[in-house]
């Protein structure tokens, strides 16, 4: 099963898409525009998104854009005209695929497991490990420099939450609200003490490394580079 984000303003086609993909045992987060899938994918991660180009708030182009930024992520677009089509192919958008409106379902779903299938990494292949880290997301395990960390529940949602945006500075509150959610007794402290923590397991693995770096009064961030 995979998680599938997608983002298209008219509900009768997203309704008939939607339903589609859940038959075919995918996840399924529909959003109506830009704004809404960026929120969504602040929340969690998917496996793969599927844009309408035309959407009320911002271009498919540029929301691509900006989902990229958070997170690699195969796209597929769907173009209601010929120049979006175009246009899907002659940028460097980086695009999978494309499917012109209107298409038939079964298009709609090879299209989605071609792009699914490019995306996976053959197993006997290593993924691409930024910065040393390599992050198994279903299995809820990172590995850095080819060592398996052991961490923490706490530990690892704030390391995910990091390496889901490389370079980018989250503030106390922002991992908090990710990383411990509702749970209650937990101050900006909380944050501060397991970064040390995890930040000692780091160390110990590559000692010079140091990614994780201290923003003082705003927040963390994980340097890749
Ligand atoms: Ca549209």
């Amino acid at each position: 099963m995979k998680r599938i984000l997608l983002v298209e303003d008219e509900t009768a086609i997203a309704d008939t898409v939607t339903y589609a993909l859940r038959a075919d045992g995918h996840e399924v987060r529909h959003c109506l525009d830009g704004g809404a899938a960026l929120q969504a994918m602040d929340d969690g991660a998917f496996d793969l998104a599927i844009l309408d180009v035309g959407l009320p708030d911002i271009s498919g182009f540029a929301l691509c854009g900006e989902l990229r930024r958070r997170a690699p992520l195969p796209v597929v677009f769907l173009t209601a005209q010929a120049s979006e089509a175009e246009r899907v192919l002659g940028f460097d958008l980086g695009a999978d695929d494309y499917i012109a409106k209107p298409f038939s379902l079964r298009e709609l779903l090879a299209r989605v497991r071609v792009a699914l299938r490019r995306a996976t990494p053959p197993a006997h292949e290593t993924p691409a490990a930024p910065g040393g880290f390599a992050h198994d997301v279903e299995g809820r395990r990172i590995r850095y420099h080819g060592h398996p960390l052991d961490l923490t529940r706490y530990e690892y949602g704030l390391l995910a939450a990091l390496l889901a945006r490389p370079g980018a500075v989250l503030t106390r509150a922002q991992l908090m609200d990710r990383v411990w959610g509702d749970a209650l007794g937990s101050g900006d402290r909380t944050v501060d003490t397991h970064v040390k923590t995890l930040r000692g397991k780091l160390r110990q693995i590559a000692p010079g490394a140091d990614p994780l770096r201290t923003h003082r009064g705003i927040g963390y961030s994980l340097d890749l580079d």
